[in-house]
C-alpha cells in the first residue's frame, strides 16, 4: 500500500472574486494574500496551508 506522498508546496492561479484579477498565490502562505488590484483577500493562513478565498483556476507544481 503506497500512500500519497506528503504534498509539496504549490502555487495556485487564483481568480479574485472582487475584480476577476488572476494572481499566483503560494498555497502554504503564512500571511494573508491580497489582490494586487482591488485589495480583496485571496488567501489566508490556516494551519500551515493557506485557505484560498478566490476561485482556483489552475494548480502549478
Ligand atoms: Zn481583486
Amino acid at each position: 500500500m503506497s500512500k500519497v506522498p506528503f504534498p509539496t508546496t504549490k502555487f495556485l492561479r487564483v481568480k479574485c472574486s472582487g475584480c476577476n484579477n488572476e494572481q499566483i498565490v503560494f498555497d502554504s502562505s503564512k500571511i494573508v494574500v491580497k489582490c494586487n488590484v482591488c485589495g480583496s483577500d485571496l488567501a489566508e493562513p490556516k494551519g500551515g496551508k493557506a485557505k484560498i478565498l478566490g476561485e482556483i483556476l489552475e494548480v502549478l507544481s
